[in-house]
């Protein structure tokens, strides 16, 4: 559907928020769903960017990016009343767990996918990882909606020095009452650092792959990410993340490889 952007605005350095109307995705967006962006009608972005959706409230979702090449940035210079074509909302979402205390493990831009669980869920612990401190996403906004927010930076510059990961094992030990059930999203190492974690701990969750993708449909197979398939031979199988995911029990993610 063509969506009128209500606002595209530089929050610092190279991320933006960017606000569509878009009436019919925004009454069936969950967390974790992501739109499919046809940025413009010009050859050499032929190919949709997919985006998840930071938030939907009325008519309206916004995105928060970070303008990484030639799509971002296009989409970065389109003014207010300029419109996009939006596909969505797609993807499978997070299935939030209310009998769980809420454990959000998100790196980079990571956490605008998670974002939208604040609106349903009573509150629990951020982890926000990054490299820098211009880096890190929403944590006053987590804080205020009452979200416990511990910080890591590669370069200490914000919070602890070192691995949003490494922030897991005291948070878990200090956790009264309800377990946590995790929910995660940002770059693959990130994940796979957190899925092996997750499963040496038994902790339960789900993450979201921000996986290369092309149709954002199921069609072209072009995102496909190794799921554990135990039943076969290799151990893993094959599954696209745009409709399979982009959210995944953590327990699913094939590690095989990425661990040794
Ligand atoms: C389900 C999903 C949700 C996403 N949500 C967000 C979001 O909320 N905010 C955001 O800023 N970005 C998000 N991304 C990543 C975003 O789609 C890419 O950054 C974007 O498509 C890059 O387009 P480009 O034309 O600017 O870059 P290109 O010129 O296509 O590529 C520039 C660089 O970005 C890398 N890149 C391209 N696509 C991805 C990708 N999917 N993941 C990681 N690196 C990529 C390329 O490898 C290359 O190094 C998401 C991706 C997926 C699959």
């Amino acid at each position: 559907m063509n969506a009128e952007i209500l606002e595209n605005t530089n929050i610092r350095g190279d991320y933006y928020r960017i606000r569509f109307r878009a009436p019919l995705i925004a009454a069936e967006a969950r967390p974790g769903h992501f739109v499919h962006v046809r940025i413009d009608e010009r050859r050499d972005h032929i190919l949709r960017r997919p985006f998840s959706i930071m938030d939907a409230q009325g008519d309206a979702v916004t995105l928060l990016y970070k303008v990484v090449g030639k799509g971002t940035a296009s989409l970065s210079a389109l003014t207010t009343g300029k419109c996009c074509d939006l596909m969505g909302p797609l993807g499978r979402p997070f299935t939030p767990q209310p009998e769980a205390r809420a454990l959000i493990v998100a790196g980079g831009y990571g956490s605008a996918a998670t974002w939208q669980l604040t609106r349903s869920m009573p509150g629990g612990v951020v982890l926000l990882g990054a490299r820098s401190a211009d880096d890190l996403l929403l944590a006053q906004e987590y804080a205020a909606a009452g979200f416990e927010v511990k910080l890591a930076t590669n370069d200490g510059s914000a919070g602890t020095r070192g691995f949003v990961t490494e922030l897991i094992p005291e948070t878990v030990a200090r956790n009264e009452g309800k377990p946590f059930f995790v929910y995660g999203c940002g770059p693959k190492p990130m994940l796979f650092a957190l899925a092996a974690l997750m499963r040496r701990s038994g902790l339960r969750g789900e993450l979201s792959l921000d996986e290369i993708m092309c149709c954002g449909v199921g069609s072209c197979f072009g995102c496909v990410v190794k799921v554990n398939a135990s039943e076969l031979p290799e151990k893993f199988r094959y599954a696209r993340s745009c409709v399979e995911g982009p959210v995944f029990p953590a327990e699913e993610i094939y590690l095989g490889e990425e661990t040794k």
